[in-house]
């Protein structure tokens, strides 16, 4: 991990202020002076800071209800963004492992460890999602043929991956995905002549959504491994 970052996980400080502090020199690493803020640090070297000695608080692993109308976006925007819903400190710190529309609701995770949450994203890995979609037309007889066999979303040249669909109701469905393009699951829906109504994410690989809406929690030591 670099420098900077590594200060910020264990300090209160910022990452300018962090960065500032490396480059007045205040920062040790095993014995040595560091002034580049990219000087890469692992747990096991000693990290020096006003004669103490740093230790980086472990990542955290977050699992939360989205509501609708709000972003996955650190970035407050025409909604408000779902980290006003999750009271931790250093909320800057995390970032959202697969988004969600603003419309769109149920499970997110949410983390401050970039490598765990590519392993859920990166494609070749096919994390499965699976969501619960309001129709606007009832399902036509052939669609669950359709999506197994794979689809062509407008304006681009590659088949979906095989999707699972399970039939609710004639107007509502489970859908099980193993990919995340963008507005996949609305365009996949529009591709077949339907709309989405209302979509709702309950499951991400084996982790259920367990939460009340707005609610989160941190996720299981098990449920962190399940995606290594
Ligand atoms: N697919 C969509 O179209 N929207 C979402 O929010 C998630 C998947």
């Amino acid at each position: 991990m670099r420098l900077d970052k590594f200060v910020c996980k264990s300090t209160e400080l910022s990452r300018c202020e962090a960065a500032r502090a490396i480059s007045r020199g205040e920062l040790s690493v095993n014995g040595a002076v560091v002034t580049h803020a990219a000087t890469q640090v692992h747990e096991n070297n000693t990290v020096m800071f006003r004669g103490q000695r740093l230790t980086a608080r472990p990542f955290r692993y977050i699992l939360l209800h989205k509501p609708a109308a709000t972003l996955c976006s650190n970035v407050d925007e025409a909604y408000p963004s779902i980290f006003n819903h999750i009271d931790v400190q250093n909320p800057g710190e995390l970032h959202i492992a697969g988004r969600l529309d603003a419309d769109s609701t149920g499970l997110v995770l949410v983390t401050d460890d970039g490598r765990w949450s590519f392993e859920i994203i990166r494609p070749d890995k096919a994390c499965s999602k699976r969501y619960r979609v309001g129709l606007s037309y009832p399902l036509a007889d052939d669609v669950a043929q359709k999506f197994a066999d794979g689809l062509q979303l407008q304006g681009e040249q590659k088949l979906t991956r095989p999707a699972t669909l399970e039939v609710v109701s004639p107007k509502e469905v489970l859908l099980t995905i193993t990919e995340g393009r963008f507005h996949q699951v609305k365009r996949m829906f529009a591709a077949v002549g339907n709309r989405v109504l209302s979509l709702h994410r309950e499951r991400i690989g084996s982790v259920q959504l367990d939460v009340d809406v707005g609610q989160w929690r941190y996720l299981t030591r098990d449920e962190v491994l399940s995606f290594t």
